[in-house]
């Protein structure tokens, strides 16, 4: 199922950004900053980059997508003194009991070869993949305070394995994911088309909803 986002807050998390304010980007990806900048701009609501402000990058080691993006968005607001977010998604595979998961990225190795990654999946998987094609994709959102509230966002989009991998748009796992509901993958999808409906803009709308002006 696709649901709505999951909501989670600490006592002191639930509250709203304000226009004029300035919120860190927990990440040190140049995509990202410019993907949430252009999102959080109609907001009134300035982005600043881990990396512009020599951030450390914490580990992450949590277990899951949540406490991943928690670690992150509590360090950098910590460091920075400043309301800070953060997100962390993967690719889950039913027939590998969730894998890749939170190692999503790992799995694309240090040249992000994601074609292997898939590659990989579908070796792993082997009859399982058959006979069980569920997979699904998480993302993650946090807002972390500098006092040490926080809440956090879960979007799920759930659909069925594709192989061979098809399509040459998006990126990542792209390619072997078909969501519930249609036939094409992500990969033969446009950007507008898979915004509509991806763990991404699901995550976001919730925080949107709860945390912005
Ligand atoms: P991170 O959230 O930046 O740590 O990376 C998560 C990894 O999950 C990415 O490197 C992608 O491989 C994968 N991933 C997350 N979201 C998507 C998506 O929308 N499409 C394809 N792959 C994704």
């Amino acid at each position: 199922m696709s649901g709505p986002a999951d909501d989670r807050v600490n006592d002191v998390g639930a509250r709203r950004l304000r226009r004029g304010d300035r919120l860190v980007l927990a990440s040190h990806n140049k995509g990202k900053l410019r993907e949430f900048d252009a999102l959080l701009a109609p907001y009134g609501i300035a982005v600043l980059s881990a990396g512009a402000l020599s951030l450390p990058e914490p580990d992450e080691t949590e277990a899951s997508f949540e406490g991943n993006a928690r670690l992150k968005a509590e360090a950098a607001a910590r460091a920075a003194g400043l309301p800070a977010l953060a997100d962390d998604s993967g690719f889950c595979v039913a027939a590998l009991d969730g894998a890749p998961g939170i190692f999503s990225a790992r799995w694309g190795g240090p040249e992000r070869d994601f074609r292997a990654a898939m590659r990989r999946i579908h070796d792993e998987a082997g009859d399982a993949l058959g006979k069980n094609p569920d997979v699904w994709f998480v993302c993650a959102l946090c807002l972390a305070w500098p006092d040490g509230g926080w809440r956090s966002f879960e979007g799920r989009v759930d659909g069925q394995a594709a192989w061979p991998p098809r399509g040459e748009l998006g990126h990542g796992y792209d390619p072997m994911f078909v969501p519930a509901g249609d036939r094409r993958t992500f990969a033969e999808m446009s950007d507008e088309e898979k915004n509509a409906i991806s763990h991404r803009a699901r995550a976001f709308a919730a925080f949107r909803d709860a945390c912005l002006p």
